[in-house]
């Protein structure tokens, strides 16, 4: 093996209900680990205050979203309380084969299509603590009507159904502890012994 040889990065799937906190930790640890690369969704749901075009999502039409699902350039997508969301493949495959490992914010549906996909995957799944912190924090982020504050809850209790296909569960109780323990998960799984046996030869 050559002395510049470099191994190709890691696909990290986090889901978890909306709420539980899931931007913030990952925000933090692309923040902390250098080598991490968040995949940015395309989504047709309208933006939230203070959200940016390309840096939380790709703010899109209907119909644009239609077409990149005609066009096959999503690595996964689903629709989430009436909204589509989607992962541009082109760009996590790019940053996998520059050796970046790539971190999906995607709800269980996708997920599940990643996973089928790509059974390399790890997963993830945070969740808040208690349905009831999960819903205070709905509130608190003052972005929804109740109404959507409610079809949120009960998709929180499907997401969760799901949660036996991740490897990993982390309680976001406290969120330095949360961002703790996601890098834990990276941090270990980059350093088992078919990810490093090249660096032996
Ligand atoms: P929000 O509207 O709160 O930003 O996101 C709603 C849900 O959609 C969250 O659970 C989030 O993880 C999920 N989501 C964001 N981007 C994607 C995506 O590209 N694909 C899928 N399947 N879900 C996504």
């Amino acid at each position: 093996m050559s002395e510049s040889y470099k191994p190709k990065g890691k696909l990290f799937v986090i889901s978890g209900p909306s709420g539980a906190g899931k931007s913030t930790v990952i925000g933090r640890l692309v923040k902390q680990l250098n080598n991490v690369y968040f995949s940015v969704s395309a989504t047709t749901r309208e933006p939230r205050r203070g959200e940016r075009e390309g840096h939380d999502y790709f703010f899109i039409t209907n119909s644009e979203f239609e077409q990149l699902i005609r066009e096959g350039k999503l690595l996964e997508y689903a629709s989430y309380v009436g909204h589509y969301y989607g992962t541009p493949s082109e760009p996590v495959d790019r940053k996998l084969d520059e050796g970046f490992d790539v971190v999906l914010d995607i709800e269980t549906k996708g997920a599940a299509q990643v996973m089928e996909k790509r059974p390399d995957a790890i997963g993830i799944f945070l969740f808040p603590g208690s349905y009831e912190i999960l819903r205070q924090r709905l509130m608190l982020r003052s972005t929804d009507s109740p109404e959507a504050i409610e079809k949120r809850m009960e998709q929180a209790h499907v997401e969760c159904s799901r949660v036996e296909m991740y490897k990993y569960i982390i309680i976001n109780d406290r969120v330095e502890t949360a961002v703790d323990e996601a890098i834990a998960i990276i941090t270990a799984e980059k350093c088992k012994t078919s990810e490093r046996l090249h660096l032996l030869k």
